[in-house]
């Protein structure tokens, strides 16, 4: 066997390309080529396919869509730390609606007293909507009953 880059005798010659060519080769000369795998078929694919090259686009996605997982809303505590416990009495629209029939006074009477909106009384009157602590208290001062109480 001859090393196909120098002529020497060798008794083992290695498989390896060098400048594009797949050359039987020495030890010595196998050092100056790229080693060729055959049963990979790598100079096959390489030489027989140079132009189907596909580029992958990565997809992009567009800004407003959020990928990553949603925060976990932070449980809400049952009741603020240091603040007197106080509650709205369960009644509190009877109460209220009572009242204000007592003191002859429309809803919009009694929201422009209380410096509150009409529609947030209304929703009030009707036990749709729980006055906070300070709503309360201007509607216990204008029509002189109670509605909030110590929990
Ligand atoms: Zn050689």
């Amino acid at each position: 066997m001859e090393c196909e880059m120098c002529g020497r005798k060798t008794t083992k010659t290695n498989r390896v390309r060098i400048d594009h060519a797949i050359l039987n080769v020495c030890d010595t000369c196998a050092k100056f080529g790229e080693p060729v795998n055959p049963i990979h078929g790598y100079d096959k694919v390489r030489y027989n396919k140079p132009d189907e090259i596909t580029v992958t686009i990565p997809e992009k996605k567009p800004s407003y869509v959020r990928t990553g997982p949603r925060p976990t809303p932070k449980p809400k505590p049952k009741r603020k730390p240091n603040v007197e416990e106080l509650d709205i009495v369960p009644e509190y629209a009877e109460l209220i609606k009572e009242a204000r029939s007592r003191h002859s006074m429309t809803q919009e009477d009694l929201a422009k007293k209380i410096l509150e909106r009409k529609h947030v009384l209304s929703n009030i009157e009707r036990g749709e909507l729980l006055p906070d602590i300070k709503t309360a208290r201007k509607l216990e001062k204008a029509l002189g009953i109670k509605l909030v109480e110590s929990a």
